[in-house]
């Protein structure tokens, strides 16, 4: 059947009669922030405590746009008798983030939770070559990492926040021992000073005995 004369442009005004009453969708960047999911791929950060030095991150990036450089380090033995270990010191880790294609497949093959989406999307240069975040700035976007989402009522706690929880308590308890530790000494030499003859209180000059083991 052939369309009636006229009807493309009845259908044409009716969708412009609909739209321009309802409420526009342009959002007006950078005037109006941009409300995106809390997991968004802005940035990466880097979380360097965590990071081994394996390398992992860079030889798997398909775009080879981090940069990794380090050094070996002997470790003393741990206990009298043992072995010397070496470790890897990290010297450099950049990314360049004017080639990166924001794939994630550094982050998710990073065995030890050192690299880490952030939301964060407002790094624009002028200058390409500032898109290359040296560690500092990669440290700087962890900050702005959200926290994990919570776990379900009734999941058993993950071993790595278990194993965190009580090394943060031993280190606690360590801190709580210390200016208890530290009065008792100061307490000690105290009783000592005022036990010297004629010299209640004076502080020891260098050389003078008992400070020789303190240097
Ligand atoms: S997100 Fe992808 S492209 Fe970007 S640094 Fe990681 S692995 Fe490379
Ligand atoms: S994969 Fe993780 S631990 Fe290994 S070098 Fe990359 S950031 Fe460091």
């Amino acid at each position: 059947m052939a369309p009636i004369p006229g009807s493309g442009l009845a259908k044409g005004l009716a969708v412009t009669l609909r739209t321009m009453t309802r409420k526009s969708v342009t959002a007006q960047y950078p005037d109006t922030q941009p409300e995106l999911p809390p997991r968004s791929r802005g940035v990466i950060g880097l979380f360097e405590e965590n990071c081994t030095v394996c390398m992992l991150c860079a030889r798997e990036c398909p775009d080879w746009c981090i940069y990794i450089d380090s050094h070996k380090e002997t470790v003393p033995p741990a206990a009298p008798g043992g072995r010397e270990r070496s470790r890897n010191v990290l010297d450099r880790f950049a990314i360049d983030f004017s080639l990166c294609m924001y794939c994630g497949i550094c982050i998710e093959v990073c065995p030890f939770d050192a690299l880490f989406w952030s939301p964060e999307f407002e790094y624009a240069e002028t200058d390409i070559r500032d898109l290359t975040h040296e560690r500092d700035k990669l440290r700087e976007w962890m900050w702005t990492v959200p926290a994990p989402p919570a776990l379900d009522a009734g999941a058993e706690e993950p071993k790595e926040v278990a194993a965190a929880r009580k090394t943060a308590d031993k280190l606690a308890a360590a801190q709580a021992a210390e200016p208890e530790r530290t009065a008792g000494t100061e307490q000690a030499a105290g009783t000592q000073r005022a036990g010297e003859p004629g010299q209640p209180g004076t502080p020891r000059q260098p050389g003078t005995p008992g400070q020789e083991g303190r240097a």
